[in-house]
């Protein structure tokens, strides 16, 4: 099972779907530096070599470098999911705090792969899951290939949704003109988080429209899958766990949790344990992938 890591809760764009159960904290809540790099010392240690930084954005945090400084020196391959926007301006994250410019070189050689959303061909396609007011295709473009000065393992990250079917083929070809893209992941709309859930009329798809958009990107990239990941929601039943703002470990499934309002309600059969507590990390790291042997 995969680590996912909530590093924040505030972000650069407000999504429609916003599957981020960042979203369901009390606001403010961040998981201090200190308690989480002990406890990645002890995750590393247990054979778990590989973990994913998200939020909210991870880029929002006000030491994400510092963060990624220390997860680098344990030793972690690191991925981190970004909008990216801080790595070509300053922007105004949406609890109104301002991040200045990163350091894009930095960022590139701090992070193993850098997970970058692009959902659809168009502004127009792209804003009907991820509001923004900015040129927001052009955008994303621009992180890519600044990053891609410095040599960035760059993912794009797409969710295939009810709103960007049509535009499959379209969004295929715009991503098979990326020639140092390293990684298209196309995800599977799923209804998790508030907004996730509470707007999945909207975005849902069924497993053959799903294979459908893959069809599309197929005929695209003319069979050619040594880029290409596809994810389905079955793909991705138990395969990670999370590790919230709150340092709460749990297994994200809708059928585990109690509903309310939109809301999950994360109860004590579904979370795992806390990684303040030094006794939950045993059991929380006794679910993950881990690799006992070095590579040679
Ligand atoms: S889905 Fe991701 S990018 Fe969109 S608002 Fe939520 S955290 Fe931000």
């Amino acid at each position: 099972m995969h680590l996912n890591i909530f590093v924040s809760q505030s972000c650069f764009v407000h999504c429609k779907g916003c599957y981020s159960f960042s979203r369901e904290e009390e606001k403010g809540k961040t998981i201090p530096t200190k308690e989480l790099i002990d406890f990645l010392k002890f995750v590393y240690n247990s054979g778990c070599k590989k973990i994913t930084l998200c939020g909210g954005d991870p880029l929002t945090r006000e030491d994400i470098v510092e963060l990624l400084e220390k997860i680098k020196e344990i030793g972690f391959t690191i991925s981190l999911d970004t909008v990216g926007s801080p790595i070509i301006k300053d922007i105004v994250s949406d609890n109104g705090v301002l991040i200045r410019k990163m350091d894009a070189k930095k960022i590139a050689e701090l992070v193993d792969v850098i997970g970058i959303p692009i959902d659809g061909s168009n502004n127009e396609i792209f804003r009907r899951f991820r509001q923004t007011n900015v040129d927001i295709v052009n955008e994303q473009l621009t992180v890519c290939e600044e990053l891609n000065k410095f040599g960035a393992y760059i993912c794009i990250n797409t969710v295939a949704h009810k709103g960007n079917l049509e535009d499959a083929y379209e969004l295929a070809k715009l991503i098979k003109k990326l020639d140092y893209i390293n990684k298209w992941q196309i995800f599977q709309y799923e209804p998790l988080g508030k907004y996730g859930l509470k707007n999945r009329e909207l975005f849902e798809i069924t497993d053959k429209e799903f294979l459908n958009f893959q069809s599309a990107v197929l005929e695209v990239f003319d069979n050619d899958i040594s880029k290409l990941q596809f994810k389905s929601s079955f793909n991705r039943k138990n395969a990670y766990m999370l590790i919230d703002n709150s340092g709460n470990a749990w297994i994200p499934a809708l059928e585990n949790m109690s509903l309310s309002e939109y809301s999950y309600i994360l109860n004590d059969n579904v979370i795992i344990g806390n990684i303040v507590n030094r006794n939950d990390w045993c059991k929380i790291c006794s679910h993950l992938d881990r690799e006992f042997y070095s590579k040679l």
